[in-house]
């Protein structure tokens, strides 16, 4: 597996954000984890990244647990966090040799020119990020997330503030990622998972709910929405 989930809960102060949640993702699968927002999606994608540990249970990458084996765990990981931080200030090839750097790649300016082509980003490769729309911008970040070739990609809404055409080319993005290694993505639109994963597991109210392909939610009556409805939350 990919990512081993166990047991996992996480509170803040009395707040349990996470309870008792597991979870196994296997390699090569796009997941959509689908929830309201406050459901716990965030939370739980920090823990994969190693952002955070949980309060109780365990989570491994590639067979390591991110809070014993935080370095080698986190160089398996790529991580696109909701509010996507680029710096709007740097030129998009400063900001990815920065990043690259980080992650002491040895063939870095090889690289940047790569995962440039691999997001689409040659045309504005001159730009400073600041000049970007919201879609490159997304593009920048998924660059940033990829740019070390990780096994396991997790994306905070991805999609969430792009126009119809910025869209429907990150969808495209992330499937094609997602042909040759782990996606987990999160989202509070139905048909966001429907364009983009293979299996959908929904949150509710820090507990995993459902878990299953998206083709048989799709098919169930009334879809994913009635899935919330049933539970006392729109989505
Ligand atoms: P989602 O991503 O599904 O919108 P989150 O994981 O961001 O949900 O949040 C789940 C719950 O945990 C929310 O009630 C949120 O307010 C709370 N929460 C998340 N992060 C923190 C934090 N750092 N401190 C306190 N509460 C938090």
């Amino acid at each position: 597996m990919s990512v081993t989930i166990q047991n996992v809960s996480q509170y803040f102060g009395e707040q349990a954000a996470l309870s008792d949640v597991s979870l196994d993702v296997p390699s090569s699968q796009v997941l959509g984890l689908l929830g309201p927002n406050g459901a716990g999606k965030s939370t739980l994608m920090r823990l994969i990244t190693g952002y955070m540990s949980p309060t109780k249970g365990t989570v491994e990458v590639c067979g390591m647990s991110v809070t014993s084996e935080p370095l080698e765990t986190k160089r398996r990981v790529g991580y696109l966090p909701e509010h996507n931080p680029v710096h709007l200030d740097m030129y998009i090839q400063e900001y990815l040799d920065y990043v690259a750097r980080m992650h002491s790649l040895s063939d870095r300016s090889d690289r940047v020119h790569e995962i440039i082509h691999k997001v689409g980003l040659t045309p504005e490769s001159h730009k400073l990020i600041g000049q970007l729309s919201k879609g490159f911008r997304q593009r920048v970040g998924l660059a940033q997330a990829l740019i070390h070739d990780p096994d396991v990609l997790i994306l905070d809404e991805p999609t969430s503030g792009l126009d119809p055409i910025q869209l429907v080319d990150i969808r495209e993005l992330v499937k094609e990622v997602g042909q040759r290694r782990t996606v987990i993505l999160s989202t509070h639109i139905m048909q966001e998972v429907e364009a983009m994963c293979e299996r959908v597991v929904l949150i509710h109210q820090g507990r995993l709910v459902e878990d299953d392909t998206v083709q048989s939610f799709s098919n169930q009556e009334g879809g994913l929405e009635a899935v919330f409805q049933s539970l006392g939350s729109a989505v």
